[in-house]
């Protein structure tokens, strides 16, 4: 009889988090599947694998699904069967949500681990923190660092039942090694608009060390990489069915393998015909690097990532991003351009120096000089795990003790020239001001014709974000939900009357915005593809009519010199007839020039003739 494998019931979730009035936020459809998901969704079926142990592998990504502990483990508790909850990927806004989650979970007899860059961060640069010890004494674990090379560990330890309450290495994985790739989950994947973009890193960590980042504390300060072989291999394997990829690198130029990543992907598509496409994210000076531009668009780059993040140089100075030069920011977007690749830069509002009236003359510089093609509008925000945090800490400054509003998007700690009401109003502006039908129409007019529906149709989900969520985009997708009964605790669940009546409420506003956003692209379409295509017609058209007319030109100045030739030549008819005549008055009747001069006199006189009547024609043409 053959033995029955060990089993382990594993749910992982990525939590969203909640609005200001206590709802979870999802929506109807997300736009990109995330990368977290599908990355362990690979990795834990690998190590199964490995170990010869059966896994049932369920995802879920709350910002398209809400997700009700009670339900999911009535759905997919196995009696018997060890059940091991995930709650990954956790960002520091994210973590309230998380946190329930966890709690709930675990009281309905789950073992539960929380893993993201709040857990990563905090550990890396404060330790252990009062909320990750309070969750360690509720019997919850924590998982920081990566997790390639130590997926195995962590299913046993569920295997068993036992699980530690922190899994934390310090150390990063090398991931030049043979990786589980990402491996996309159909029943998550189809609430997305974008099922099948595939997301990838081909290297982790940066080495630059801009004070506000938390990916240098958590992913390391100098570059590890994926070996290009085995990114070729992945791309070749998902052909066809993925054909657009996002490297999540958090500064691709930086990847020491970039060259040989760009020319493999560069012999598929123009040897063998398998032609990716792929956004990723570098930085400011990565078009000065020799090649890059170039290899990247032959390569299949569509859209280019850029921390830009503020245009006063004592901003940039300030937060330690000194590679970030003024004067690199228009030939930047230019060398981009040139070679047909969308720009998306962040902007980061509430630097040290700015002032409300900074701001607002920064982004008019930003949308007249540098001119990006989108443009990401953030509220600077002491993460965790960066050194902002780490030094306002130190020196005691005030931090909003809730975290579910370190979400980039509030204000979270004081400004010195700005109250926190009026940093929120300019950011809000901000946004309002780049997603104006004017400056839509002035980036889809520099766009190229293969550039423009990519813009586009960007355009319309971070337009729906700003003026019909009136949300970021990063947490925007398409239709907000709100779940009655998963309120945070903190908040009262209302009443089933006044949920409809709110519910209501925000249906009616969401239509009549969406309405307005409709006609908004309706009027920004016509603005510009409608109008440049119209013209483009037009042009094609009268060079069409040109062209004609020329041809017609040329055959009539054809015609008119060889019948002017014609002509000279028929100037000979006289001298035959006279020579004939002479023959008829000498009474040579027999003589053989009086016929044949008579009859090429005869020919000569009829073409004379038609040539004069041809002659009048074209000149009656030529004048009218
Ligand atoms: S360049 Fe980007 S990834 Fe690198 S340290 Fe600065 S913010 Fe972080």
């Amino acid at each position: 009889m053959a033995r029955e494998l060990p089993r382990l019931n594993v749910i992982l979730v990525k939590p969203s988090k909640y609005d200001d009035d206590g709802y979870v936020i999802h929506h109807v459809r997300g736009v990109l599947p995330s990368n977290t998901l599908n990355a362990l969704n690979g990795l834990f079926r690998d190590a199964a694998q490995k170990m010869g142990i059966t896994i049932e592998m369920h995802l879920i990504d709350e910002t398209v699904q809400l997700v009700v502990p009670e339900r999911v483990m009535r759905k997919w508790a196995i009696p018997g069967v060890p059940t091991l909850v995930g709650l990954v990927g956790v960002q520091t806004n994210q973590f309230p949500r998380a946190v329930d989650l966890a709690r709930r979970f675990k009281k309905l007899g789950a073992m539960v681990i929380i893993g993201g860059f709040h857990v990563s961060g905090s550990l890396a640069l404060l330790g252990l923190t009062p909320e990750l010890q309070q969750l360690r004494e509720e019997g919850i674990s924590l998982f920081a660092g990566e997790i390639e090379g130590r997926t195995e560990e962590l299913l046993t330890d569920a295997l068993h039942g036992k699980l530690k309450s922190i899994y934390w290495l310090g150390e990063l994985p090398d991931l030049s090694k043979e990786w589980a790739a990402p491996l996309v989950d159909d029943t998550v994947a189809r609430r997305f608009m974008l099922p099948y973009a595939g997301t990838m890193d081909t290297s982790r960590g940066c080495v630059f060390k801009c004070s506000f980042c938390t990916i240098i504390h958590v992913q390391g300060n100098s570059m590890r990489y994926r070996s290009p072989e085995l990114i070729e291999k992945h791309v070749r394997e998902h052909y066809p069915r993925i054909k657009h990829y996002f490297f999540t690198d958090d500064n691709m130029s930086r990847n020491p393998r970039w060259r040989e990543i760009f020319e493999r992907l560069i012999q598929m598509r123009e040897q063998e015909g398998i032609r990716i496409t792929f956004m990723m994210q570098v930085d400011v000076p990565s078009y000065r690097i020799p090649d890059f531009v170039d290899l990247a668009a032959r390569a299949g780059c569509s859209q280019v990532f850029i921390g830009l993040e503020s245009l006063n140089p004592d901003n940039l100075k300030a937060a330690s991003k000194g590679q970030n030069k003024l004067n690199f920011f228009e030939e930047m977007i230019q060398a981009w351009h040139r070679y047909g690749i969308a720009v998306h830069t962040s902007y980061i509002i509430g630097f040290p120096f700015d002032t409300v009236e900074s701001v607002r003359r920064d982004i008019t510089t930003l949308m007249e000089v540098v001119q990006p093609d989108q443009a990401s509008f953030f509220m600077l925000t002491p993460l965790p795990g960066s050194v902002d945090h780490l030094e306002m800490t130190k020196r005691g400054e005030w931090m909003s003790p809730d975290f579910n509003e370190y979400d980039s998007f509030h204000a979270a700690q004081n400004h010195p020239n700005m109250t926190r009401e009026e940093w929120f109003n300019v950011y809000r502006e901000a946004w309002r001001r780049f997603y104006s039908v004017e400056n839509l129409i002035k980036v889809l007019n520099r766009a190229t014709p293969e550039s423009y529906w990519g813009i586009f149709k960007n355009a319309v989900w971070y337009a729906y974000a700003t003026h019909c969520e009136e949300a970021h985009p990063m947490i925007t997708s398409f239709w907000r939900l709100k779940g009655r009964t998963e309120r945070r605790p903190t908040f009262p669940i209302e009443s089933r009357l006044a949920y409809a009546w709110r519910r209501t409420k925000d249906t009616v506003v969401l239509s009549w915005r969406v309405v307005q956003l409709i006609l908004m692209f309706e009027k920004i379409w016509r603005a510009t593809w409608l109008t440049k295509r119209t013209a483009e017609w037009r042009e094609s058209v009268a060079q069409v009519k040109e062209a004609q007319v020329q041809r017609q030109q040329r055959a009539i100045a054809r015609a008119v010199a060889f019948f002017t030739y014609l002509h000279l030549r028929m100037g000979q008819s006289r001298e035959a007839w006279q020579d004939a005549w002479h023959l008829l008055k000498r009474g040579k009747l027999w003589h053989p020039r009086l016929y044949l001069s008579s009859i090429y006199g005869t020919m000569l006189g009829v073409s004379e003739l038609m040539t004069r009547g041809w002659l009048f024609l074209m000149n009656l043409v030529l004048e009218t």
